[in-house]
């Protein structure tokens, strides 16, 4: 019988998502949908890995010849100890969430906030000289906050807990930490607001009075399911630009794409991919 076109053959490359959870990804579906539109000989699939696993995954990535990974939860730091070499963003993170296979040299990389800054600049923000308030000081709000700082942002960070909101501050230079409770005055001062917390994926109301946000802010939301978020409908209710986390989650899977292949990404492609997975 003859394989199917896109069917995997003795040459083609491998690369995957590691996580726990990790089969209702959507990384599967973005990557084999560029490799497919470009015709390259490659195929991405899910690795469910079991916490304290991800070194072992490091280790596989050599012995098998993967070109390369995603990594998510619970891996992330696990595989930045693990890497032979981390890119700078990865180091001050102390967390990867791709991982590239050159030649038997392992390398770390984190795309998740160039993927935001790609993302904004998709909608027309430059970020560089402006004043971003970051909600949450998580994973994500760190990597969010580290790339904001290299693009030359001003950039304050609110989250609940103080010594987390400092330690995700004093990634960028210059920021600010703020307490949640003075959520509303930051808001007012901010031209870009980014979510970076979960509020809002179970119905939860935004933990700001929406009304202050203007037509000169931009408003977005990391949380792409479900879209738009309270948050995000009462911003677009109000005239206010905004938009949800598809299109990080599209130009952070279209950099490491870039990183594996050496090929520009076809991001329509990748966004209708994640788009129609998630229906
Ligand atoms: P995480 O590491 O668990 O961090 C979550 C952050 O949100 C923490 O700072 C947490 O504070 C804070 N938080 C949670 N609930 C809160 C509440 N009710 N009020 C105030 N702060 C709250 O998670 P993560 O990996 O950073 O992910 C955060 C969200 O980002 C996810 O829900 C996901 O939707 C989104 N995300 C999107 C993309 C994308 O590509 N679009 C990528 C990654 C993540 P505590 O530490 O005090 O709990």
């Amino acid at each position: 019988m003859q394989p199917g076109p896109g069917a995997p053959r003795g040459s083609t490359r491998v690369v995957g998502v590691i996580g726990d959870p990790v089969t209702h990804s959507r990384s599967p579906a973005i990557h084999n949908a560029a490799f497919v539109a470009l015709g390259l000989d490659w195929v991405y699939v899910a690795f469910p890995v079991a916490a304290g696993r991800g070194r072992d995954a490091v280790a596989a990535v050599r012995t098998l010849g993967i070109a390369g990974l995603s990594v998510t939860m619970p891996h992330k730091s696990d595989v930045a100890e693990t890497c032979d070499e981390l890119t700078p963003s990865a180091a001050a993170l102390g967390s990867v969430n791709t991982v590239v296979n050159r030649d038997g040299h392992v390398v770390g990389d984190s795309t998740d906030g160039p993927g935001l800054i790609a993302a904004l600049r998709g909608h027309g923000v430059d970020p560089a000289g402006r004043r971003v308030l970051v909600l949450g000081a998580g994973g994500a709000a760190r990597a969010i906050v580290d790339a904001l700082g290299r693009a030359d942002a001003t950039v304050t960070v609110a989250a609940r807990r103080a010594d987390a909101g400092a330690r995700a501050a004093a990634l960028a230079p210059g920021a600010a930490a703020i307490d949640f409770t003075e959520l509303d005055i930051a808001v007012d001062a901010a031209d870009v607001v980014v979510n970076a917390t979960p509020i809002g994926m179970a119905g939860e109301p935004p933990p700001f009075d929406p009304t202050r946000l203007a037509p000169h802010q931009f408003v977005y939301d990391t949380v792409y399911h479900p879209s738009p978020t309270p948050l995000l409908a009462a911003a677009l209710q109000r005239g206010i630009p905004a938009a949800d986390g598809l299109s990080m989650l599209v130009h952070q899977a279209a950099l490491a794409f870039t990183l594996w292949t050496g090929e520009p990404a076809p991001l329509d492609v990748m966004a209708d991919a994640a788009r129609a997975e998630g229906r």
